[in-house]
């Protein structure tokens, strides 16, 4: 499969996932080093590769991707550039590892599908991580025993500390909300039918225009609800929680308590304050996992599919958030080649 033996993979886009993912391939995983980086900021690209032997820097991805010292690709450049390098990456047949979100929007991950379908073999992982974090991992195989029976709902919480400026209602979908979308259609491997979203009267703290927090309902193919609170200036820590509840049983991950401190009458512990921390070992097993595949020629993890209905659900759970109603997603029929 690799033309060296180490996979020389070309990073797409080195701001703070794109550099992350450059640290992570060169100081954690193994069986792979970054062959190239690339960004339209060229001096930015240029101080990276400076600092990994044998690292080439590019500000055009087709160059990269012509690079005869790249075997794969890891996309972190923002969502919108995605379609176009997804496409120039099958047009050299190379594996791709791309940040989620596969493309902003349903028509353009449709087009991807089709690409990656006329390719003949899949090429693509998405990263959505949480499949490879060691508490939803338990989770899965919890629910996926039946010990409980089938699983009714699950009621889940995303808060982050505080928004970036210029953070807007749609992006506490798409960027936020987008990972919940993903985890309830693989915990309960069904897909999300409909969205609806309740907004409360926004916390004093939230910054003008947004809507913060709202309450955001999925219902599933197999007849679960689930629900979503999403607080994006909650001001005290990073916090994503699910509780899952069954018809015998409930389980509840993400409640933090790695060490718990009891000192002068109370009792505690830390809240992660963002998720580079929270997610840090799930994103290092998700890179490793798609490199020890990628060189045994196999393509693993979150599919285009995945992609896809993810964008999809998006952009009902918009258009749910601008209307305030009950908003079916549509999803088109899932293709025979990603069943
Ligand atoms: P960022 O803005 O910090 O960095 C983006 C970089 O891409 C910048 O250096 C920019 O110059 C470069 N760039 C822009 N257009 C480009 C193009 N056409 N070709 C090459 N480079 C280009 O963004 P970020 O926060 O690192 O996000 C990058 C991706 O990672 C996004 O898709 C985002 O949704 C995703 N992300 C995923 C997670 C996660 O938890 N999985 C978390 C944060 C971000």
């Amino acid at each position: 499969m690799t033309k060296h033996g180490t996979l020389g993979v070309a990073v797409i886009g080195t701001g703070r996932m794109g550099a992350d993912h450059v640290r992570r391939i060169t100081e954690v995983t193994s069986g792979a080093r970054v062959a190239a980086v690339v960004d339209i900021d060229a001096e930015r690209a240029k101080q990276l590769a400076g600092r990994i032997d044998g690292c080439t820097a590019y500000s055009d991805t087709a160059a990269a991707m012509a690079d005869p010292d790249v075997d794969a690709v890891l996309i972190a450049s923002p969502g919108p550039a995605h379609e176009a390098a997804l496409l120039q990456a099958f047009a050299h047949d190379l594996p791709v590892l791309c940040e989620k979100p596969l493309t902003p929007d349903a028509a353009s991950a449709l087009r991807v599908l089709e690409a990656e379908q006329r390719l003949g073999h899949r090429r693509v992982s998405v990263g959505f991580m949480r499949r490879y974090d060691a508490e939803y991992l338990k989770l899965k195989e919890l629910l996926d025993s039946g010990r409980f029976g089938r699983t009714l709902m699950l009621h889940c919480k995303h808060r982050n500390v505080a928004t970036p400026p210029g953070f807007t209602n749609q992006m506490m979908i798409n960027d936020s909300v987008v990972h919940e979308i993903d985890t309830t259609r693989w915990l309960l491997d069904q897909e999300i039918t409909a969205v609806t979203v309740l907004r409360p009267t926004p916390s004093a703290a939230a910054p003008d225009a947004l809507s913060d927090p709202q309450l955001v309902l999925f219902e599933t193919s197999g007849g679960s609800v689930v629900d979503v609170e999403i607080f994006v200036n909650c001001g005290f820590g990073y916090q994503v929680q699910c509780e899952a509840v069954g018809e015998s049983g409930s389980a509840r991950i993400g409640d933090g308590h790695a060490m718990v401190t009891h000192s002068g009458g109370r009792w505690g512990g830390e809240i992660d304050q963002d998720f580079v921390t929270r997610f840090e070992e799930a994103y290092d097993r998700e890179v490793q996992r798609w490199v020890d595949a990628t060189r045994r020629g196999e393509t693993e993890g979150p599919s285009a599919w995945d992609g896809y209905a993810a964008a999809a659900v998006c952009e009902a759970g918009v258009r749910a958030q601008a209307t305030g109603e009950r908003t079916p997603t549509g999803l088109v029929e899932r293709p025979a080649f990603y069943r």
